[in-house]
């Protein structure tokens, strides 16, 4: 059988070594780096992805030691006793013949702990600690700690290392004027401030020997203010391949650049060019990253972009069998990552262990296990959304025989709604899987059936998946013709006219005002924001030249197609509860696009001239066309309520619990029960 993949399958020859495929897991904390115990669950984690074919994995970031730790306690390897815990995960790979790098990642004034260090002692703006200046003898120091740790990594098992130097952290901190200002040979002119990173690249390379990749991952494309310049991005990216790099890997933004690089809003592969920007320049193997997330994209991308790898993390905690099943030509029974960063890095920032949305079994391989049943039962799944989904699938897969009723026309529930907001149509890929898993596993997909109880009494379970509904407000004109809810304006039954108020500035609320204020003529076009680089470049203010410092250029929002109000009952920011790795893109986004936010409202009524409110004791008249309803939700479990007394019964997802309710919580209930029963 022809693969459909054949660039992303082809090997890749390092001379020294071979990679079987030009996947590259890219780093990504999880949180179980950070615990010796957890280390076990690590290797697991990885064996599995090995299994799944994986060509080359980096771990999570190491530090070289505790200064340049991200938190208090990270994850470190500084001594020959702690390589114990790191052959456990060598180990692990090599017996699923697989390949890993570890990551050496030194924070600088990015860390959360008051030991932070940096070249010029210069607070960055998204933590809290002053970094202690950096004498001459402490970047010796720092230098010889990252010499160090590449050894251990080298002892411990690992087939190489990969030396951060890009996201704003410490090595980055030297390369640029932002954060670097010392007039001694570690600043000041270029060759000056690239020291560091070349010193680094080149005692590596002679300590660890030549048969040990090292990959380096250089900021292409820094995305703030007196950033590096093209010139020396290719300048640095020359001398490291002089100075024994085997692999570049591209970074795009730091930390704390207010561009986004990796949200669902971002087009996929949007930053491949960068990549490519720099074949020219080296002859040693290029990564390219960003928004890369199924086959049919990295495969094109390689094709015809002269990259010789690409990097997914996100993607492969998804599905580990990513590229197992692309070696099948399977691409349609990927588990595909959303970009939604709800359960990976989300939680990394709250210190919490990474997982995935779409894959609850992710970095828990050891706690959740899906065994087949021995004792196959007949079970019926009420509710087709991401809850009902996942808990029929899980089901199904262990061997139990499963109908799943849905009583609209078409699977994905609240998932349906989602998808249809600008820049979140990768939602219809969970959809697709699922679907794609329903006949793998004969799950028997009842479709516009609204089933009561008298439906259910046959079956041996039944799990109530009902999801929720919009809540309905009591309020005096809440019948008016102006009034729409979300759902009915996202499925398109009504349209909305062009001055808008939007009651609720939750998830939906942001959501919906995105969806309104965009200009909806240029989808598919090469306007269009959300699928294509040039367009999202434009908007943002990227450089695709990089002629200026960081690539930074004026960005051109396009102004809002129409006149939004947005409201909250609250006082305060609008869009604090918002998730914190993209919250602040959804705020700025609207912000650019001239929505006006309104907090500590209070809703009088609706009536022909809009709507009617009071805030700092002032009544207001909104005169909008259309009131638009986004205040959350309420419970659809009524069904439960008749049966729970009468047969085995569940109820899972937001029929459960309609507050805070989010995809991530609705499938992880739907998996664990599935795996329970
Ligand atoms: P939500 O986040 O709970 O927001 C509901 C909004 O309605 C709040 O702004 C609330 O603010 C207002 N509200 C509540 N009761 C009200 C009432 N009786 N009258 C008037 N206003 C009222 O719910 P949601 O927006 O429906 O989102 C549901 C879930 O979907 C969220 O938990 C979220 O996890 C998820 N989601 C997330 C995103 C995202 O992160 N981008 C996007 C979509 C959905 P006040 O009480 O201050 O008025
Ligand atoms: Fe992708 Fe969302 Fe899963 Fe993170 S949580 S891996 S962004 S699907």
């Amino acid at each position: 059988m022809m693969n459909n993949y054949p660039h992303l399958l082809k090997p890749l020859d390092l001379g020294f070594t071979t990679i079987k495929n030009r996947v590259l897991m890219g780093s990504m904390h999880t949180g179980l780096e950070d615990r010796a115990k957890n280390y076990q669950k690590l290797a697991t984690f990885f064996a599995k992805r090995a299994e799944g074919q994986v060509g080359l994995m980096v771990t999570g970031g190491i530090a070289p030691n505790i200064r340049a730790w991200t938190a208090p306690m990270s994850g470190f390897l500084k001594y020959k006793f702690q390589t114990k815990r790191h052959k456990l995960i060598t180990n692990a790979v090599h017996q699923a013949d697989g390949k890993i790098c570890m990551q050496i990642l030194h924070t600088g004034r990015y860390g959360y702990h008051p030991f932070i260090v940096s070249p010029s002692g210069l607070k960055s703006p998204i933590t809290p600690f002053k970094p202690k200046i950096l004498t001459a003898k402490g970047v010796e120091k720092q230098i010889n700690s990252f010499v160090n740790t590449a050894q251990l990594a080298q002892s411990a098992g690992y087939d190489g290392v990969e030396i951060m130097g890009s996201e704003g952290y410490l090595i980055n901190q030297f390369l640029v004027k932002k954060t670097n200002k010392r007039d001694d040979k570690w600043g000041s002119d270029y060759d000056n401030r690239t020291r560091f990173a070349k010193e680094i690249v080149e005692r590596t390379r002679q300590a660890v020997g030549p048969e040990f990749i090292i990959i380096f991952r250089i900021s292409m494309l820094d995305l703030v203010s007196q950033g590096s310049t093209w010139d020396e991005v290719v300048t640095l990216a020359k001398e490291l391949e002089r100075l024994g790099v085997t692999i570049i890997n591209t970074g795009i933004g730091w930390h704390e650049a207010r561009i986004p690089t990796i949200a669902t809003c971002v087009p996929p592969g949007a930053f491949t060019w960068v990549t490519e920007k720099m074949r020219p320049h080296v002859n040693i193997p290029l990564i390219t990253t960003n928004r890369i997330n199924t086959p049919e994209i990295a495969e094109q991308i390689l094709a015809t972009n002269k990259i010789d790898m690409v990097s997914m993390a996100r993607p492969l905690l998804a599905d580990a069998n990513f590229v197992k099943k692309s070696m099948h030509n399977q691409s349609s029974e990927i588990n595909t990552c959303i970009g939604c960063n709800q359960a990976c890095l989300d939680h990394v920032f709250k210190n919490k262990r990474a997982t995935c949305l779409v894959n609850p079994l992710a970095c828990y391989e050891t706690d959740y296990i899906i065994k087949p049943t021995n004792q196959a039962k007949s079970c019926a799944v009420v509710g087709g959304g991401p809850a009902g989904m996942a808990c029929a699938k899980t089901l199904a897969e262990r061997g139990h025989n499963v109908t799943l009723y849905e009583g609209s026309e078409k699977l994905g529930g609240q998932f349906n709604l989602a998808a249809n907001i600008p820049g979140k149509d990768e939602f219809f890929h969970t959809i697709r899987y699922f679907k794609t898993q329903f006949k793998k596993y004969n799950v028997n997909v009842q479709l516009n059936s609204k089933v009561n109880a008298s439906n259910l009494v046959a079956y041996d379970e039944v799990i109530i998946a009902t999801g929720v509904k919009p809540r309905e407000l009591t309020l005096e004109g809440i019948d008016h013709e102006k009034v729409i809810v979300y759902n009915e304006l996202i499925s398109k039954q009504k349209v909305a006219g062009q001055k808008v108020a939007i009651i609720g500035a939750g998830g939906i609320g942001f959501d919906i005002a995105e969806f309104l204020s965009e200009d909806d003529s240029l989808h598919g076009t090469d306007k269009d924001v959300y699928a294509n680089p040039e367009a999202f470049c434009n908007e943002w203010g990227i450089d695709m030249n990089i002629e200026t410092e960081g690539g930074l250029i004026q960005a051109n929002h396009a102004p809002s197609a129409r006149e939004i109000y947005l409201l909250q009952r609250k006082p305060g920011k609008l869009g604090k509860g918002l998730a914190k790795t993209t919250g602040w893109i959804h705020r700025l986004a609207l912000k650019k696009r001239g929505v006006i936010n309104l907090a500590g409202c209070s809703y009088n009524k609706i009536d022909d001239q809009g709507l009617h409110i009071t805030r700092d004791d002032k009544e207001e008249i909104l005169e909008v066309d259309n009131i638009i309803i986004c205040a959350g939700q309420v419970s659809v479990n009524a069904l439960y309520e008749e049966l729970k007394d009468k047969q085995s019964c569940h109820m899972i997802g937001g029929a459960e619990f309609a507050g805070e309710l989010d995809a991530k919580r609705a499938i992880k209930q739907g998996v664990l029960l599935g795996a329970k029963i």
